[in-house]
């Protein structure tokens, strides 16, 4: 049996010990030159590929590196550059950085272009702004060819790897009249242009990733790909001898197959993990000169890829397609996993040998194209033991849930007359999300509490004092409903996560996730449980220094989950349930010890909605939902539930989130044109609601008759006894003064209403 091929649709870029991430840093702050930073990037790239050919991968890519994202490289590379930010009169890396993360210096203040999250990943790419003047033309320096020569320069044939025009134009902001289809035609040309410059440098594949095929696609946007694609093929292929692979991921191509399929591309990218029905779809026939780029080895996960599990996969892809014709892939780009397992000093060699980051990725890709027996045989016995032993108390408990676990009683209405009496607060009740300014001394105190420099008491003692300034001035500026500051936390999803078994940490498995920012997420390892309350303590504390209520502080089992690297060998609805069980439990401790408000923050349970929408509730919220109720599901009626979201754009879950059944919630909307509240006003949403009156991502203090505004804009969707006011997420990395002086406006806005109403 001959080996087959590999391929690797992208590999990691910030760098092994995050070099890029530091360069660019010191760039921004002026401390490196331009060329020390491109000098920095040029070794990361050399770095990627190096590996890659050590590892013996046939198609290597090139172009997958960038200073920030690869959508904005992409508009710079078809000249979609806003005019504010060529006016700065920068270089071209500085206003590449300018449109990025914004400017404000000696040439001009402008803010940067918005930030999404790519697909359903935790990567967020910069939303390319395309207006009625923009002209779509390869322009500037053409990246992919640069970077497709210096690799040809260390002697590395790669595969120049192109984000598509369908994607760039589906993923667009039209700030004009003109949408997407006025521009097909001009970038068909630029990126045919760019196809016989590389094929001229002597490319002999170019990929063309398309992952916005796997959304739901309309007949509009499905006679878009299909004008784009029938010109560029046929030009292409009578200008070049360059062979175009469409590669898609992140799930399957079900609304285009047919069309893809038959429109002569040389190689077909299929994503087989997350793809539910690309088998499917190639067992319906694949053309018999095409080459299938099976991404089988998942990119996204971190774990060891089952041997024979995927080989059984591959062996019927091949009963429909020519052996001959599959190259054994990832299924998306590594860049959502960290470089290698080789950097983890401290975790034990038992657990490591489960781990397959980027660069371990590249060997199983060989080890399954080269059906490497020995290796196969190794895998074998790795999948045969059990990695870990279930948790008989946790497998008991979930075992034993019942109906009755995920329905809180009584009603909501009823539950809300109860609290009233309670709690006996006034209309427009103010509160905020959380976290109070992170000051270099609070993270100072937690550090040096980590490293053991200073005890566990003078780490407390700390804390208090800070809780207790903290609620103190929430008293002086007139806050209804108080939280105790969040200075015991550095993240909201790490803190319970080292105070959980059965979630482990790595010190270098750090991740990109936008720009320089990266994160190094826990990993879901054995059963969850709880052995020990986690936040009783320092709420308990906060509440004895106020008559007023003091709000419990947990984050909910979905976003806990969906910032984590999840197990594969059980669902992640069983993840979420022993998760929630964890958190369930803290909530019950809570109430017990005297705090009658607990929020539950389900900042990310936006982020994993399926990429469809007939996949929402059967793939995901049907079993999300429901394990945020398990965890408030007990509570006495006169406990009340808050919960906060970091985003507003859940018009389309609306009734979802209602029936996550918390008495409150609280979400960010000041950046939105609060189109939400319509949704909230036509469902007849019944959970009390706090959308954000001031932005706190910026350190601008919002007016009082700001607030008003914005307030009024509420009331004329929202039933005024449903309406709290609260900024619109956590203050952590705010400044104290900014703070105070903007939550003294918000109080007066609401005392403003209250005299109004
Ligand atoms: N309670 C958290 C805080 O205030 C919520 C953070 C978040 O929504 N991302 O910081
Ligand atoms: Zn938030």
């Amino acid at each position: 049996m001959t080996a087959k091929k590999t391929s690797v649709i992208g590999f990691p870029r910030i760098g092994k010990a995050r070099e890029l991430k530091f360069a660019s840093e010191k760039f921004f702050k002026g401390e490196v030159s331009e060329a020390d930073l491109q000098k920095a990037a040029a070794e990361i790239r050399q770095y990627g590929w190096q590996k890659q050919k050590a590892a013996g991968i046939s198609f290597i890519p090139s172009n997958d590196f960038s200073f920030y994202d690869n959508v904005l490289d992409t508009a710079f590379l078809l000249g979609a550059v806003p005019a504010r930010y060529k006016e700065l009169g920068l270089s071209a890396l500085e206003t590449y950085f300018a449109a990025a993360h914004g400017y404000q210096g000696a040439k001009g203040d402008v803010k940067a272009l918005p930030m999404k999250k790519w697909f359903n990943t935790n990567y967020h790419y910069i939303v390319p702004e395309l207006d009625d003047s923009t002209e779509l033309a390869l322009s500037g320096d053409v990246k992919p060819l640069q970077e497709y020569n210096e690799a040809k320069a260390a002697g590395i044939q790669t595969v120049p790897s192109l984000i598509g025009p369908y994607t760039f134009l589906r993923l667009a902001r039209y700030n004009g009249n003109k949408k997407a289809g006025a521009f097909a035609a001009s970038a068909v040309n630029a990126y045919l242009k760019l196809v016989e410059q590389l094929a001229a440098a002597g490319a002999e594949w170019i990929a063309i990733a398309e992952p916005a095929l796997v959304f739901d696609v309309n007949d509009e946007e499905k006679q878009l790909f299909k004008s784009i694609y029938a010109f560029l093929l046929e030009q292409v292929h009578a200008k070049t001898s360059a062979k175009i692979l469409l590669q898609t991921y992140f799930g399957d191509i079900r609304d285009v197959y047919q069309d893809v399929v038959s429109f002569g591309f040389d190689g077909i990218g299929l994503d087989f993990v997350e793809g539910l029905k690309s088998l499917e779809l190639v067992k319906a026939g694949f053309p018999k000169n095409t080459v299938l780029f099976a991404g089988v080895v998942n990119g996204k996960n971190i774990w060891r890829a089952d041997y024979a599990q995927k080989n059984a996969l591959l062996a019927e892809i091949e009963k429909s397609v020519d052996a001959a014709n599959v190259v054994v892939g990832t299924s998306c780009s590594l860049l959502h996993v960290p470089y290698t397992v080789a950097a983890e000093q401290k975790l034990p060699a038992e657990t490591l040998k489960h781990f397959a980051f980027a660069e371990e990725k590249l060997v199983e890709l060989a080890d399954l194209a080269n059906a490497d027996t020995a290796a196969l045989e190794k895998n074998k016995a790795l999948f045969a033991a059990v990695r870990v032993s279930e948790n008989a108390a946790v497998q008991a408990a979930l075992a034993a849930l019942g109906d009755a676990d995920f329905v809180r009683s009584p009603s909501r209405a009823d539950r809300k007359k109860v609290q009233k009496e309670v709690f006996g607060l006034p209309a427009f009740p103010t509160t905020t999300i959380g976290s109070f300014p992170q000051t270099a001394e609070v993270r100072a105190n937690r550090a040096a509490f980590k490293k053991g420099e200073i005890t566990r008491e003078q780490y407390v003692a700390f804390n208090q004092k800070k809780i207790a300034e903290c609620i103190a001035l929430q008293e002086s500026i007139g806050l209804d409903v108080i939280v105790h500051g969040e200075f015991e936390r550095n993240d909201m999803v790490e803190y319970f996560g080292t105070q959980i078994d059965g979630f482990i940490f790595t010190q270098n498995a750090w991740v990109q996730s936008y720009g320089t920012r990266c994160v190094k997420p826990p990993v879901v390892w054995g059963d969850i449980h709880r052995s020990k309350p986690i936040t009783v303590e320092w709420s308990v504390f906060a509440q004895k220094q106020t008559n007023k209520p003091v709000k419990g502080m947990l984050t909910g089992p979905v976003t806990i989950l969906n910032w984590s690297f999840p197990r594969e060998d059980i669902s992640l609805k069983a993840q979420a349930q022993q998760i929630g069980l964890a958190i369930r439990d803290e909530v019950l401790d809570l109430e017990k010890n005297g705090i009658k408000i607990i929020q539950i923050d389900e900042a990310a349970l936006r982020e994993k909605l399926p990429l469809r929408k007939s996949d929402w509730h059967k793939e995901y919220l049907d079993w999300a939902i429901p394990a945020f109720r398990l965890v408030h599901a007990k509570v006495k009626p006169e406990t009340q539930i808050h919960t906060h979201m970091c985003y507003s754009e859940f018009n389309d879950i609306v009734r979802d989130i209602d029936a996550m059944d918390a008495d409150v919630i609280t979400f960010e909307a000041s950046r939105s044109d609060l189109k939400l509240l319509d949704a909230l006003n036509e469902a007849h949403f019944e959970t009390q609601v706090g959308p954000g009156v001031y932005d706190i991502h910026s350190p601008r203090v919002p007016s009082v008759e700001e607030i008003v505004n914005t307030l009024h804009k509420i009331l004329d969707k929202v039933p005024q006894e449903n309406v709290w006011v609260n900024p619109d997420c956590g203050l952590k990395t705010r400044g104290e003064t900014e703070t105070t002086a903007s939550l003294k406006n918000l109080v007066a806005a609401a005392k403003q209403l209250r005299a109004e109403a």
